[in-house]
């Protein structure tokens, strides 16, 4: 493996983020290594991919790529939550490309490859250490580990863009990470053959239908966990991904000590509405279940000098709205952006850095307020949520504002949205569907 000795930015992690920064930042001519610890394709949760991430997936000159490999396109999405019934479609809202379910160690594979392409020297099976950040900025080093012969090594670079995902190399490394009390949620998940699937209609369809008919991402409200608890329905090409969000201090009751984590989960599933009936005479896949803890968390810092965080490594809240990929995206070009001006005015680097860490966490604080489970009277709907919201089209304002009245999760968001006037955004893009089919068509 011949890694350099040095580079003009290094990237950690080839997830989304990462792959996004290292072309970005190659487009624009630099010297990019990127370090991915593991070998993809690798399997990753978060499979819904809405809309959103097209525009960077068009500025990455990767979109042909990834219509080329034919994922599924979903119709809509419908959310049952504590009995009723809504849907939305993206294209009611003016997106003219699909929102797409996707097996990540495939998508994430053709992002990390396109990123080679364009020129970026990607690593992998090589694990990021330790970072030495120089508060001067003139050089910054990463020490990194070759998975297979444990030989190590340091590249010297002028910035670092911190793509760890939950990882969080540089947050962990300067204790900056702090848990999200307000989002103390947990997830398992697992797989299964020949589900059944639902339609934009509420239909419920057999497997075989899949590709003439179109699916819908089904999200469901766990009933024995009132507004908190959710699972998703994902119909992929080969196979359905299921999965259970639960509030880790429910938990604590709710499942026996004895019972383990994947017969609770297998148990639950066939006892949710709608959910078992989807996934009555659907074979489980074994070996594929999966587990995360404790995953909300904030980065109180998302630059610094030498450094910038994006993605996961910045931040996670919550995965009810499917914004984890777009905002990996979006945060890359947002770094490469940034790094581009700090390069070619080092003068510049404090202006860049606020500018970055501004937009940056302005999103997170928008995805917080959307996936926030109860309004608490008298909490201050942030001024820098409110001024990222503000700068998306009104098309993403509608969006958002309908989607944030799926659940009762988000009462706050309504705050957030305001048109020119100033008054509420409403909508009549969200399709309330009385009862749910039963049919099996
Ligand atoms: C339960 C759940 C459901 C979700 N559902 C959705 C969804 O439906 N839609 C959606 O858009 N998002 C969803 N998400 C979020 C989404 O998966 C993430 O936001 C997204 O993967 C973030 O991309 P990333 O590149 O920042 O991080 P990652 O995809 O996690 O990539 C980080 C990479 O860094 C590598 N790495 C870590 N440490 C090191 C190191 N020390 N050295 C080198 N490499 C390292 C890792 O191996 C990994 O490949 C979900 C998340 C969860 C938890």
């Amino acid at each position: 493996m011949n890694i350099p000795k040095s580079c003009d930015v290094v990237v950690i992690g080839g997830g989304p983020g990462g792959s996004m920064a290292a072309t970005f930042l190659s487009q624009k001519g630099y010297d990019v290594v990127l370090l991915e610890k593991q070998k993809h394709p690798r399997h990753r949760i978060g499979e819904n991919i809405i809309p959103t991430f097209w525009k960077y997936a068009d500025l990455a000159q990767v979109s042909d790529k990834i219509i080329a490999e034919n994922f599924l396109q979903k119709s809509a999405g419908i959310v049952a939550w504590k009995g009723s019934v809504k849907k939305l479609a993206f294209k009611d809202f003016g997106f003219s490309r699909s929102a797409l379910h996707v097996e990540r160690d495939r998508f994430d594979h053709i992002l990390i490859e396109n990123a080679r392409e364009k020129g970026a020297q990607v690593f992998e099976e090589v694990s990021v250490l330790d970072t030495h950040l120089n508060e001067s900025n003139q050089e910054q080093n990463v020490t990194y580990r070759i998975n297979e012969d444990k030989t190590s090594g340091q590249i010297a670079c002028r910035f670092i863009v911190d793509a760890s995902g939950q990882g969080a190399v540089i947050g962990r490394k300067l204790g900056i990470r702090v848990v999200d009390q307000g989002f103390r949620f947990m997830s398992i998940w697992g797989y299964f053959k020949n589900s059944k699937y639902m339609d934009s209609d509420g239909k419920i369809h057999p497997w075989e239908n899949l590709r003439t008919i179109p699916p819908v991402t089904f999200q469901c409200s766990i009933p024995d966990l009132g507004d908190w608890g959710w699972t998703w329905h994902i119909p992929q090409r080969d196979r359905t991904s299921v999965g259970l969000i639960l509030p880790i201090e429910a938990m604590k009751t709710a499942k026996p000590t004895s019972e383990s984590w994947e017969s609770y989960f297998l148990r639950k599933c066939y006892e949710i509405p709608y959910l078992s009936q989807l996934l009555e005479n659907a074979q489980y896949c074994q070996g594929d279940f999966g587990k995360i803890n404790d995953y909300s968390y904030r980065l109180t810092q998302v630059a610094g000098p030498g450094y910038f965080m994006i993605g996961d490594a910045a931040g996670f809240i919550d995965p009810i709205f499917s914004i984890g990929v777009p905002l990996a995206m979006y945060s890359a070009y947002l770094a490469a952006w940034a790094i581009d001006r700090c390069l070619k005015n080092p003068d510049s680097l404090g202006q860049n850095q606020a500018l970055f860490t501004k937009q940056l966490q302005g999103r997170y604080e928008v995805s917080r307020s959307l996936a926030l489970p109860r309004y608490e009277s008298g909490e201050q709907v942030s001024k820098l949520a409110k001024t990222a919201v503000q700068l998306q089209s009104q098309m993403e304002q509608e969006l958002m504002y309908v989607v944030s009245t799926m659940s009762t999760r988000s009462d706050n968001f309504s705050d957030l949205v305001t048109n020119e006037n100033g008054q509420r955004v409403t909508s009549d893009k969200l399709q309330v569907i009385s009862e749910l089919e039963t049919i099996v068509i």
